[in-house]
């Protein structure tokens, strides 16, 4: 675990856990000391991850109250949750939602992934737009994108902001078809109308309003890409991410039972993987096969 301070008061724990071999993904626990407490945003994998936090932070400022935010429903930033059983924990009602129809199942799939005990400890303190912590000068708010659930929170006294996995490195993972798109644009635009000096990604480092913008532009565009394909350029991990998304948006509309779409969307996979080469010969015949099937 690494510890990165922002701003005056603001700290980044890193945890690498969940990254392997081929795939780098450090997740963040981002704290907020406002003095008389803790505001800790988003709680990894569990009691053990948390403890780690906790011994630092106490360590260093002594004890204090601990505030709970949760910006989704993803099973990597609550699990920890239980490691504050007393506290006020924060979230959308979305969010507690669907932690109440999905979290027991994921805990019980993602088991090996857990550190300590973990108990589903469901948030206690539901918002619907916002919260605003006047005092504290921090504002906690509802911003879909990533997921439906998905929020946000701002210190505006450092000048910092928490996306949750709103904003990625090099470019964000969509889950949802076109018109669910427009709405995670907004919530981006948004974004840009705050003073922001520093923006914390639940995944990835610490960034600023570059990694918003560069974000905001890739949706704006997609399912197209704004330019030519360059893998020197962007880096594999770019179309990687892109051929996810194609095959997202695909798979939503077949769901969906909108044929035409999805079949738009598998082809516009292919196209560009005849460029840049990413997926394996099984996954092609895969979406080879989806194609086929749709087509009749
Ligand atoms: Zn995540």
């Amino acid at each position: 675990m690494e510890i990165t301070h922002i701003g005056n008061r603001g700290m980044v724990f890193t945890f690498d856990d969940l990254s392997s071999p081929d795939y780098a993904c450090p997740t963040n626990v981002y704290v907020i000391h406002t003095g008389k407490s803790f505001f800790i945003c988003d709680t990894f994998l569990g009691p053990a991850s948390m403890k780690e936090v906790k011994e630092y932070l106490e360590k260093e400022y002594g004890e204090k109250e601990y505030i709970i935010f949760n910006s989704h429903s993803h099973w990597d930033h609550h699990w920890g949750n239980s490691a504050f059983p007393k506290s006020k924990i924060i979230a959308h009602e979305l969010c507690m939602e669907d932690m109440r129809e999905n979290a027991e199942s994921i805990l019980e799939k993602n088991a090996k992934f857990k550190r300590g005990k973990v108990t589903i400890t469901y948030p206690n303190l539901l918002f619907k737009n916002n919260l605003n912590f006047d005092e504290e000068q921090i504002l906690i708010f509802h911003s879909p994108g990533h997921t439906l659930d998905s929020s946000s929170c701002y210190d505006s006294a450092d000048k910092v902001l928490f996306v949750g996995d709103n904003l990625e490195e090099p470019i964000p993972y969509i889950n949802s078809n076109l018109e669910g798109l427009k709405v995670y644009i907004e919530s981006l635009k948004y974004y840009t109308s705050l003073n922001i000096d520093a923006i914390v990604p639940g995944h990835g480092q610490v960034s600023d309003k570059s990694l918003l913008e560069a974000n905001l532009h890739y949706l704006e565009n997609f399912p197209n890409l704004a330019e030519l394909i360059d893998i020197e350029k962007q880096g594999k991990s770019f179309y990687i991410v892109h051929l996810a998304n194609l095959n997202r948006l695909a798979t939503i509309y077949a769901d969906e039972k909108n044929n035409l779409e999805a079949l738009k969307y598998f082809k516009l996979l292919l196209e560009i993987n005849e460029q840049v080469n990413l997926y394996e010969e099984e996954s092609l015949k895969t979406i080879n096969q989806r194609i086929k099937d749709l087509d009749k």
